[in-house]
């Protein structure tokens, strides 16, 4: 076994947490030697992209740079690509989203539109909302939030069908974070004039949403932008993060898995690390940075999963797709399919947003099927079967209709997507406690539900770099 006796940072997991906080500590300490270890064949995690032949790229559904809106965080993305190679987006361009509910693809907003109904149903809906507006807020679990949000007969009629259809379990099992994942925490009601109006309202605001995304009046709190290389494929910007890791002189295995982790004296001393299968390494560790989940540092470290019971979410296939012309989806980026008897998703149309690939007439599409939505087994299905869905499921949003098939392929092994529901975030809890009690002071847990609520990049990121920026001052 080779052993580095030179105390290291070691981050396990590759993702974009690790990339940004293994860069972060190099240019605070360039001394410091680093280490990040990933265990699959190329770092990235959820932002890396398959790579297909003749150098096609395909991102993992809609994955574009939210920033931080930290100067630490948000200026390294232009260190690594600059600034004349990154599509920026700001204000309402930022994320142009929809959703097909009831039959209907909205693509002025991707919140639930409530104004098509009948007349007598709309007025029972006004009371249901204004009913709710002077009570508190209950954030209990995603039943009591959206309750509390709009009343009893919005949930019943709208949201409670469609937590249902997405994870399988009633909503007073999920947590808030469920609302949140797909934009539920608001609802069309009102047409804009109206709206104008309303939103003067902090309350409205943030309980009813505008009904034209591209036309919202600019009250946004920051200057956030969001971020996607103008070459297509996220994996470009991994791939020069990676270059530039290296020339600063960051270790970077891939292909390496954990094999143990020693203590001494309520520190981790060192771990233990399997390179390809074939070479052992013993690194000395000064601070291990954990990027890779909580329940593999928790097993790692033998903690107990006594009445810790991690229940699985969804599982994902992306059906990745290039047509000869543009999809009818107009300037939307993605939409979501709240509706019952489907198996997509979302379906993302990455012309928008990678406007440059429209000039070599390739227009991509990826929809992510969860089959179990629709009660089939992704691992019975065959390619073909897949494929069928996702085209035909397209045509049933009118998103296809002339559009010719110039490419496809259907990516299974792709895992599943977290199951957002107490008894995870009670499981997840305990697991932080148990680590906790554990108390080594040199352990840092970063990335996607390292924290309570704490998925999207720029929560990721805000965490991380205030944990950094606490242990290496
Ligand atoms: C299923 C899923 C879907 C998502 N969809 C979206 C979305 O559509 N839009 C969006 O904005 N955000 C989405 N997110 C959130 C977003 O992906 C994260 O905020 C972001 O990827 C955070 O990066 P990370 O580095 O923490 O994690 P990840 O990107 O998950 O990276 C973790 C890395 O750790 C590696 N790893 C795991 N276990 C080990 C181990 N034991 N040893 C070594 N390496 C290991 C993995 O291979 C991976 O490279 C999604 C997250 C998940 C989990």
């Amino acid at each position: 076994m080779r052993s580095s006796l030179e105390k290291s940072v070691v981050l396990v997991g590759g993702g974009i947490s690790a990339l940004m906080s293994a860069y972060f500590l190099k240019k605070i300490s360039p001394d410091k030697s680093i280490y990040i270890i990933e265990n699959s064949s190329k770092l990235g995690g959820k932002y890396s992209s398959f790579k297909y032949e003749d150098d096609l790229y395909f991102d993992q559904g809609m994955h574009v740079i939210y920033e931080s809106c930290d100067e630490d965080i948000d200026n390294i993305y232009r260190e690594i690509l600059p600034e004349s190679e990154w599509n920026i987006f700001h204000k309402n361009e930022k994320d142009i989203a929809g959703v097909f509910y009831n039959g209907k693809l909205q693509h002025y907003s991707h919140y639930i539109d409530l104004r098509n109904v009948s007349k007598n149903k709309y007025q029972l809906y006004l009371s249901s909302l204004f009913g709710s507006l002077n009570k508190p807020e209950d954030t209990g679990s995603a039943e009591k939030s959206l309750r509390s949000r709009f009343g009893d007969l919005i949930f019943k009629e709208n949201h409670a069908k469609i937590l249902l259809n997405l994870y399988g379990q009633e909503p007073k099992n999920l947590t808030d974070l469920a609302i949140k994942l797909t934009a539920l925490e608001r609802v069309l009601m009102f047409d804009e004039p109206e709206m104008l109006d309303l939103m003067k309202s902090s309350l409205i605001r943030s309980r009813i949403g505008f009904p034209n995304q591209l036309g919202l009046p600019d009250i946004r709190p920051n200057e956030q932008k969001a971020l996607y290389p103008k070459k297509y494929g996220m994996q470009n910007f991994v791939d020069a993060f990676e270059a530039k890791l290296k020339e600063l002189g960051v270790f970077v295995h891939k292909n390496t898995e954990v094999e143990n982790i020693t203590l001494d004296s309520g520190a981790i001393s060192s771990i233990d690390v399997r390179v390809s299968k074939t070479e052992n390494i013993n690194l000395a560790v000064d601070t291990l940075i954990w990027c890779a989940g909580l329940p593999s540092i928790a097993s790692g470290l033998g903690v107990s999963f006594e009445g810790v019971q991690y229940e699985q979410g969804r599982k994902i296939v992306y059906v990745n797709l290039i047509f000869d012309k543009p999809i009818n989806t107009g300037r939307l980026y993605y939409f979501y399919c709240y509706d019952q008897g489907f198996s997509t998703h979302r379906v993302t149309n990455y012309s928008e947003y990678c406007p440059d690939e429209k000039a070599r007439n390739r227009f991509r599409c990826c929809v992510e099927l969860w089959p179990e939505k629709n009660n089939l087994i992704p691992d019975d299905l065959t390619e073909d079967n897949i494929l069928g869905i996702a085209i035909s499921e397209l045509k049933t949003f009118g998103v296809i209709s002339e559009q010719e098939l110039k490419f496809s392929s259907v990516e299974k092994n792709v895992g599943r997507f977290p199951l957002p529901s107490l008894n995870n975030q009670n499981a997840l809890n305990e697991l932080r406690t148990r680590l906790k009690n554990i108390n080594l002071r040199n352990l840092i847990n970063i990335g996607v539900l390292s924290e309570k609520e704490i998925f999207f990049l720029p929560d990721v990121l805000n965490d991380a770099f205030e944990k950094l920026r606490g242990a290496f001052k």
